[in-house]
Formats: structure tokens, sequence, C-alpha cells
């Protein structure tokens, strides 16, 4: 289960930028509502949460707590720019180099969105935002638009171009943890522009995706305390386990993957054999 947080910019007494008759907090609860939605109408395999779903005042580190306690595999901070430029980008924190994990997750939603929004690309950009340096999780902020530049604000204000916005958020988070898209539905988009994703769950259908991690070389360990254990694989799949973790046992991370819409570890032994587990913080902590 691919956990998404949503985090819409603002809120409460904290407007954010206004402009053009728009509030900043009204824009991005708007845009982040719709994001949810198309995510759920279009995808399975996930949870989605977000700091807030209505009008209220949420401190920046309450929303990264509520992630981080949460477990989050992704956190997106939804925002609306201000200044007098014109146009979309969006943030990961500036200590991340272009090849990490959170860098390679923006780039994937990065293209999504510019194909939805016919707005100017202001780039990929890194800074040293409180919510994207508190995150234990990969985490980016997207600006969508200026809300003190008229154009900009005239399409804020309409509710296709919103949707268009979510769905370029929607489809980038979708394709970076390779979401399982509904094959059916009076929801399904049939425009199902990055391709169909669908699959039988069978092991001859079976996904597998790379994810990469930053935590390649720590130990990741069973908190799973069940009797059966917690079971271990010798090839990226999730039936016939190889064998079984007792709670406290561990190996070391290798790289990280999504197999069939859910992450898992490839891990090393000390004997340098490579074997495959959940890397659902429900069942290991990494130390
Ligand atoms: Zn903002």
């Amino acid at each position: 289960m691919i956990k998404i947080f949503i985090d819409p910019g603002h809120g409460g007494s904290d407007l954010g930028a206004v402009g053009n008759g728009l509030r900043e907090k009204d824009v991005t609860l708007n845009i982040s509502k719709r994001i949810r939605k198309y995510v759920n109408d279009h995808f399975e395999g996930h949870s989605i949460r977000m700091s807030r779903s209505d009008d209220q005042t949420v401190s920046l580190s309450q929303r990264t707590t509520l992630a981080n306690n949460w477990g989050a595999d992704v956190f997106v901070s939804v925002h609306v720019n201000a200044g007098g430029g014109t146009g979309y980008e969006d943030f990961i924190h500036r200590s991340l180099s272009n090849t990490s994990s959170t860098a390679k997750l923006r780039d994937i939603i990065h293209a999504e969105i510019v194909k939805q929004v016919d707005w100017r690309n202001r780039g990929k950009k890194k800074a040293n935002f409180a919510v994207l340096r508190t995150s234990k999780m990969s985490a980016m902020l997207t600006e969508n638009g200026f809300i003190d530049t008229k154009a900009d604000a005239d399409k804020l204000k309409s509710s296709a171009f919103l949707n268009r916005i979510a769905k370029g958020h929607g489809e980038g988070i979708a394709k970076a943890f390779n979401l399982k898209r509904k094959s059916s539905g009076s929801n399904a988009d049939s425009s199902n522009p990055s391709g169909s994703t669908s699959n039988s769950g069978s092991n001859e259908n079976s996904t597998i995706k790379w994810l990469g991690t930053d935590q390649k070389g720590r130990r990741v360990e069973s908190i799973y305390r069940g009797s059966d254990g917690l079971n271990y694989y010798d090839s990226p799949r999730w039936s016939n386990p190889s064998g079984i973790f007792n709670y406290g046992q561990g190996w070391i991370i290798d790289n990280k993957y999504v197999v069939d819409g859910y992450p898992m570890y490839r891990v090393q032994n000390s004997r340098k054999q490579l074997f495959w587990i959940t890397a659902s913080s429900k069942y290991v902590r990494v130390i």
C-alpha cells in the first residue's frame, strides 16, 4: 500500500498569498481535493491522507509530523506562487542531489504536471523549505501559477484548469509509484496519457519498478511480532516466501522497488546474497 500525503498549503488564519480575488489557502485546498479524487478515481493500491481537508490552521511542523507518524511514502505540498511572475515550478530540499530518489520522483511528477498545464515551465528547483527539510520521506512542493498575475489567476478560477493541475499531480504520483490503474468503472479515463499499467496481479504479470533509495547500506529489520514471522523472498514477488525473519532480525538495504504496487527493499545478507522483503513501515524499520 503506497501512502500518499497531500499537503494543501496554508489554511485557517494563514491565507497564504492573495490576489485577483483569490486566496492561496482556498486554491491549494481545492487543488489538493481534486488530486485526491483523481488518484482515488483512477488508481488503486494506495492510501491518501491530507494535512487538512477544510479551512483550518495547521503549523508547518504539524504537517510533517502527521506525514512522518503515518509513515507516508511521499509528501506533496501544494502552493500557489506570488511576486509577479508566471508559470509552474516545483521544489525539493536543497540538500538533495539530482540523482537522489527524491529528485527522480520529482522528475516524474514534474513531467506529468507540465504535460497538463499550458503554463511556462519555470523549472525544477531546490530550496530549504521547512516541510521539505523536516519530512522523512521523499517530499516536493509545487507552485501552481502566480495568484497576483491576472492570466494565471484566471486559470486558477477555472474548474477545468484545476482538474488539469490535479491530473498532472495524480498521474505523476501514480507513475512514480507504479500504481495500478483501475481497469474499469465510470470514472476510468479513456485518454490514459501515460499508458495502462493494469495487470491481473498474477506472477506472470507482476510489475517491478525501481524506486531507488537514500537508505542503501542501512539495516532494515522486522518489527512484526506475529509468531508466523515476516516473509522474505529470493526474487521480487509476494508469494512462495523463501524464509522468515523473526522480530528484530534484519539485513542491509541494497535498493528499493515497487512490486505489484507495494514497496519492497532488496536486501543483502552477510554472505552477500540478495533477498526481497516488504518496505512497509508497518512491518519493518530502518535503523
Ligand atoms: Zn504558499
